[in-house]
């Protein structure tokens, strides 16, 4: 299977490119990800072109052009195009790569002559592959054909070699591995037990990059399985690789670790969002941390909050966005609620919704879905789970937040004829804790009656009180709640 013919599907616009290429006296193939994506029948990402003008050249001859970077692609704009895929075609010159210091980049980048230079710097055979367009020529110089025929991933070259100059590759493999469903060539596996560590030079976005490719493919156990077994898992996070092997009591089949993969996996299966999937794989990170023997049996105590915590530095020391990072955060923090519908309450529901937030209340219904499945327990009933949405649905309508209560801060303090203080912010959560409970109670006549009952007591005791509803409030958690009460001596 060398350089044969091959018919492809290509874009009018792509091949419009080509086209202009080649009139103007210059080569012009197709390369990298999206000839591998048009052998194996999946869709092309990006469509990248190589070709042997120099960007100044390109630009002379393609006048929507808009950048040029410093490895001198440029990209050519399609304005009249809906497919997000053609409205920027990148097209790079030939490179020759040498040199690479830092285990990250190239110290020298000149261009290449021929196709042939340009392929040899590319990662793997199944990248390395050209298609001239306008020919249907396919040049594959390193046997990428028969690699993706065997689905595997294997380096140009050496791998100890390939992987020394750009450490980022080992985690390019894992993710293309995850991606394709495919495996990594033995040897390449072997270098990257032994270059692992270079991954150090590689800055945490570029880790994050990949990490995040690998969490939103189809099967992203596969990658994060051959992380641990590879010695990349440390670079995600050392967090995770203690987990690894790590029993739990009889409710669970799977050790934290397996329980995590499995957890995710499903997460990916339901083409759940990136920090569903975040959450799916960072829910029990912190067992590990929290596990104690109590009447033969491990416990996990407050493996949640602990999780939360460093759920919040592991996301953040990948530089993951802010928003991403607390909502992740808000669903491993939740992630054990209590969901039996034939004993909660709906206002244990209200406080459930209330501590995740409206907008995360589904996201952590679907958590739970793939947490059971991650376990090995059988689905919950469709019935049960049903009713557990329904029972939402139907607390989605009440008041959960102080801004939502039929009296705010203000008319406290014009009725009291009191000033501003904590007391106001006691009152106001004592007055939640009571409508959460019945969302009734919510109008503005018993709420001005509670106000002068309230007002009318000790501060001490109003203070001890509105402590009690603040974490009555926030959690559902009724011994952090007792430790409270006792302190205070309350009800
Ligand atoms: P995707 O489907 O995600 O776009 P891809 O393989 O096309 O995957 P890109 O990052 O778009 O990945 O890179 C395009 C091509 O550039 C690759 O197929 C490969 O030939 C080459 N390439 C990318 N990154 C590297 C690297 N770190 N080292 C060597 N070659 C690389
Ligand atoms: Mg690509």
């Amino acid at each position: 299977m060398k350089d044969a013919k091959y018919k492809f599907e290509i874009p009018e616009e792509v091949k419009n490119i080509s086209r202009i290429l080649t009139d103007a006296g210059f080569e012009s193939f197709l390369v990298g990800g999206c000839v591998r994506d048009l052998v194996i029948g999946r869709a092309p990402k990006d469509w990248d072109i190589a070709t042997n003008a120099k960007p100044e050249e390109i630009i002379k001859i393609f006048p929507k052009t808009f950048y040029e970077n410093e490895y001198g692609t440029v990209g050519v704009v399609n304005e009249d195009t809906s497919d997000k895929t053609l409205k920027v075609v990148e097209i790079t010159p030939y490179r020759i790569e040498s040199g690479y210091s830092d285990f990250r980049r190239p110290d020298k980048v000149e261009w290449g002559k021929t196709i042939e230079d340009d392929l040899a710097r590319r990662d793997f055979t199944m990248n390395a592959l050209a298609y001239n367009i306008l020919t249907e020529d396919l040049l594959d110089p390193f046997g990428g054909l028969e690699d993706i025929e065997k689905k595997m991933i294997r380096t140009v070259g050496r791998p100890d070699e390939r992987f020394g100059e750009d450490a980022l590759r080992m985690f390019r493999a894992l993710r293309l591995a995850s991606e394709l469903n495919f495996a990594i060539e033995h040897d390449t596996q072997i270098a990257i037990t032994t270059h692992a560590e270079l991954l150090e030079h590689i800055s945490r976005e570029r880790i994050r990059d990949e990490f995040t490719k690998i969490i939103m493919s189809e099967t992203p156990a596969l990658a994060l399985d051959l992380a641990s077994r590879l010695g990349l898992l440390n670079f995600i996070s050392p967090e995770f690789e203690k987990g690894i092997g790590m029993e739990q009591n009889q409710a669970h089949a799977y050790t934290v670790w397996e329980h995590l993969l499995r957890t995710l996996n499903h997460a990916a299966k339901k083409d759940f969002p990136l920090h569903v999937r975040l959450a799916a794989f960072a829910h029990d990170v912190a067992k590990p941390h929290t596990r104690k023997r109590l009447k033969n049996q491990w416990t996990f105590y407050n493996h949640e909050v602990v999780g939360a915590r460093l759920s919040r530095t592991i996301l953040t020391d990948l530089h993951f966005p802010k928003e991403i990072v607390e909502k992740a955060v808000k669903l491993v923090r939740w992630h054990m609620f209590f969901s039996d519908t034939e004993k909660i309450t709906l206002s244990a529901v209200r406080r459930i919704v209330r501590n995740v937030g409206t907008d995360l209340i589904w996201d952590l219904v679907d958590l739970r879905v793939c947490d059971r499945i991650g376990t090995g327990r059988p689905k919950e009933t469709p019935f049960r789970l049903r009713k557990y949405k329904s029972m939402i649905e139907e607390v989605l309508r009440d008041p959960i937040s102080v801004k939502q209560l039929g009296i705010n801060g203000a008319d406290i303090m014009r009725l009291t004829k009191a000033g501003p203080g904590p007391h106001i912010g006691f009152i106001l959560e004592i007055l939640l804790s009571e409508v959460l409970e019945n969302p009734k109670l919510n109008s503005p006549e018993h709420m001005e009656g509670r106000v002068g009952e309230l007002h009318a007591l000790k501060s001490e005791e109003l203070a001890g009180l509105g402590k009690v509803a603040r974490a009555k409030n926030q959690s559902d958690e009724e011994k952090e709640i007792e430790k409270i009460r006792e302190e205070y001596k309350v009800q």
